[in-house]
Parts: structure tokens; sequence; C-alpha cells
């Protein structure tokens, strides 16, 4: 069974509802349903929830109070979430993207082409996580490493997550790396709050299968289909000409939109 240990909050079965965008074509399509899954990884939705996200909040005022409420958020920092943009990245647009069927799809059960296998503690016992790669993902991490500074941001844990990202990057694309203490608690989900992350919205994009993951900020996400085991899932190689677009604009928003169809 896959268990709730790595998200170690959400323990009812929850379903991947993802919304269809309108960047990548195949994203229109209806996203396959995952009864199994149980929020292992990252925030997911509860079966009988909304189909579709509520409504964004207030600016994240609201959420910070949330956050502070819950108290086992990361303390807000003056600067951002981020360290400071390196030389090689200026003026680069930044990505945050997404881990758990985004790029990768994780489990507890043994599979059998698994690309990666990760010891992962849990209450002192060592499991077993099997990892299987998005088809293309080694192709898309490499260029995108070049056309932005990336950030790789899950609302899984760290000793899941971290493990799983050294052996995933291997072309070192990703500057930093966020994980669940980095999102904001709201509505029984892990959102990603981009105005904690110390970069200008107008130059920040996140890549994410959820959109509850960027609740706050939904005009600066570009979504995508979740992925779990398809061998013919092309999406992250039909998302680049689009990222080869959105590299270049002076404002994400603008370019959205023209991408829209707007
Ligand atoms: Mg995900």
């Amino acid at each position: 069974m896959e268990s709730s240990v790595i998200t170690q909050v959400h323990k009812e079965d929850v379903q991947v509802s993802p919304k269809a965008g309108q960047v990548s074509r195949s994203a229109l399509k209806q996203p396959r349903s995952c009864n199994l899954f149980k929020a292992l990884f990252c925030c997911l939705r509860a079966p009988d929830g909304p189909k579709h996200p509520p409504p964004p909040p207030p600016p994240s005022q609201q959420a910070l109070l949330e956050a502070q409420e819950n108290g086992a958020l990361a303390k807000l920092c003056d600067a951002g979430l981020l360290p400071r943009v390196t030389a090689r990245d200026q003026g680069k647009i930044c990505v945050v993207i997404d881990l758990d069927e985004t790029l990768v799809h994780s489990s507890f059960k043994p599979i059998s082409n698994a690309d990666f296998i990760v010891p992962v503690e849990i209450e002192g016992t060592t499991h077993q996580v099997y990892v299987l790669k998005r088809p293309y993902v080694d192709e898309f991490l490499r260029r995108m490493g070049e056309l932005f500074e990336c950030v790789l941001f899950t609302a899984s844990l760290a000793k899941y997550a971290d493990p799983v990202t050294d052996l995933l990057d291997q072309y070192s694309v990703f500057r930093a790396r966020l994980f669940r203490e980095s999102c904001v608690f709201h509505q029984g989900c892990y959102v990603k709050d981009l105005s904690r992350l110390g970069r200008d919205l107008r130059k920040t994009l996140i890549l994410d299968n959820s959109p509850a993951s960027y609740i706050f900020h939904p005009d600066n996400a570009v979504p995508v289909l979740s992925w779990f085991d398809d061998v013919d899932d092309a999406e992250l190689l039909n998302l680049l000409p689009v990222f080869e677009e959105l590299s270049r604009a002076e404002n994400v928003y603008t370019q959205l939109d023209h991408l829209r169809g707007h």
C-alpha cells in the first residue's frame, strides 16, 4: 500500500484532477484519474472536493495568517525564499518546477523498471521509494536550465525529494530547491506562494501538474498533465517550444495571455 508517510499530513484517499490548461495542446485532454494515489508526495485534493479549485483568496494575507496558525511553515524571510540571483541567471525568468507527477512518479510499490530506487527513513524504518522518470525529462531539464533560472519547488518532504532530485538533476539545472516547509498550508493543500520567492512576479513562471499548488498565482502557471507511467507521454517535449517563447518575454502575464489566445 502506498502510505502517506511522505506527506505525513493527508491520510485520506485523494484524487488527482488537474485543471486542463490552454498552453499545451495535450493539456486540454482530460486527465486520468488516480484513485490509488494517496497524497503521498505532494498536495492533492480530496475526492469529494470541488472539481475546480476555489477562487483565489485575497492577497496572501489570509494565507499568511493561516501559516502562522498552522505553525509548521517556514518563517517568512524578508529577502524571500530564494537566494540572490547569480550572475549567469541575471535577466532570466525564474521558473518554479514541480517534482511529482510533473517530472517523475514515485511509489512505495515495487516498480520493475524504476529509474531510481531511493531509500527513505521514516520513523526509524527504511523504505524503498521507486521512481520513474517522465519521458524526455532529461532533455527538458537541460534546455530549461539554459533558458531560465530553474527552481525545484515540491510539496513533498526533503528527505524524499532531495535524494530524488540529486539523481534526476544530472545537469545541475536547479539553482535552488524548496520543499514542503516553504509551502503555505491553505484549505488542506500545500500552496506554492510565488510572492514569497523574492522574484519579480512578471518574471516568474510555475510548471505544476496540480492547479491547487498555484492557486494564489494562476496567471503565472504553465499547466501540465499529471504523469504516472505512460511511456508514450511527450508533454515535456511539447512544452519546450512554449518555454522557448516564454523565455524571451518581458512580462510573463502578457506572453501567457498571448499563448492562451486571449
Ligand atoms: Mg505534482
